[in-house]
């Protein structure tokens, strides 16, 4: 069964010749602690990507993990495909190399595989202010960093199609990788559309509906405000498919985003959730099943990033009541 043989070298590739896995680790909200472990298992159990961030916190550990299965000949550094994000302060002018060299240092890395700018939007270092950069002033530091080989591909994230239309009217390097929230109940298909025409790849975040969200609390203790959502998870099709296939909602959800072409980071720091997540290549969901699911027509954003309010580069501005 070549599709199971082949699930750790399911790739896409970007347009710069890059294979990304399809199937990464997402790890946001995992403590290192919890990181370590959830890596190691991931590795073991196939996964080639691990999806962080700088302000995840967690790249310290991350690089503590991918450094023991290095070690312990589990894995290639180039077998590997590390993503990780530029949080909105390195964003600001001249910031990005530094953040960049950064992360490269607390994963102890040389180069990362993709490097995306979390958001549109630059801030000062403590987000007390933000700083009226455009993105065409962000993108032109994405094409430095590109060119320094740091970073083999680089991309965005929260970024609406206007804004990526301007960052590619630059001219420059092209962006490798759109991540963006989707899934069954925010399925883009507008953004979907937009980027396969810009020969952009997209990963889907929050591919089983981020049930963990409400859990977020702030360095400052502080929790966020989430808008009541109905769960992905409990849609009665999802279920209806999932018992059909002999297989969970959580894998059924996943293999919606795979098979609309779409990359993929779940996260999960419980070692059965992460191999289950990782369980979906034997069997298919086919375009009339996806009609099928998607009929409640339900599209709701989780993730409005309200800090972005009021910034000239708020990439949602549209969406706020
Ligand atoms: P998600 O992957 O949709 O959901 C993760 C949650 O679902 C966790 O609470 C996890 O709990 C639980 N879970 C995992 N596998 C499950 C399963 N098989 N059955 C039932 N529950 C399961 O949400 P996400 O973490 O928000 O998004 C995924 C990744 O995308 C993030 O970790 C991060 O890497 C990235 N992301 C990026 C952005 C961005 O702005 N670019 C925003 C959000 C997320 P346990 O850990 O307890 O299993």
């Amino acid at each position: 069964f070549q599709r199971i043989m082949s699930s750790s070298s399911a790739a896409i590739t970007l347009s710069n010749g890059v294979k990304m896995p399809v199937i990464g680790l997402g790890t946001w909200q995992s403590s290192p602690a919890e990181v370590i472990a959830a890596v190691k298992a991931s590795v073991k159990a196939g996964y080639r990507l691990i999806d962080t961030a700088a302000v995840y916190q967690n790249e310290e550990a991350i690089g503590t993990a991918i450094k023991e299965l290095i070690e312990e000949g589990v894995v290639k550094r180039e077998e590997l495909f590390i993503t990780t994000k530029a949080w909105t302060h390195e964003l600001a002018p001249e910031k990005l190399e530094g953040g960049l060299r950064a992360s490269l240092e607390k994963l102890q890395l040389e180069y990362v595989d993709l490097y995306l700018a979390h958001m549109p939007t630059a801030f000062n270092d403590d987000m007390s202010q933000h700083v009226a950069s455009p993105v065409e002033d962000v993108w032109r530091q994405f094409d430095a960093v590109y060119k320094t080989g740091l970073a083999k591909s680089v991309g965005v994230s929260n970024w609406n199609n206007e804004q990526i239309g301007r960052a590619l009217a630059l001219g420059l390097t092209p962006i490798h990788n759109s991540q963006v929230e989707l899934h069954l109940y925010f399925p883009q298909h507008e953004h979907v559309d937009f980027c396969k025409a810009h020969n952009i790849s997209v990963t889907s975040y929050a591919t089983l509906g981020s049930p963990g969200r409400v859990n977020f609390t702030l360095p400052t203790g502080q929790k966020l405000d989430w808008a009541p959502a109905p769960s992905d998870l409990e849609d009665k099709n999802v279920v209806a498919l999932a018992e059909k296939n002999n297989k969970t909602p959580a894998q059924v959800l996943l293999r919606y985003a795979l098979d609309r072409g779409l990359a993929i980071i779940p996260k999960s720091v419980n070692i059965s959730r992460i191999e289950e997540n990782f369980n979906v290549f034997d069997f298919t969901i086919s375009q009339e099943e996806i009609a099928k699911l998607e009929e409640s027509k339900i599209s709701q954003r989780l993730f409005l990033q309200d800090f972005m309010a009021g910034h000239p580069e708020d990439a949602f501005a549209n969406e706020r009541k």
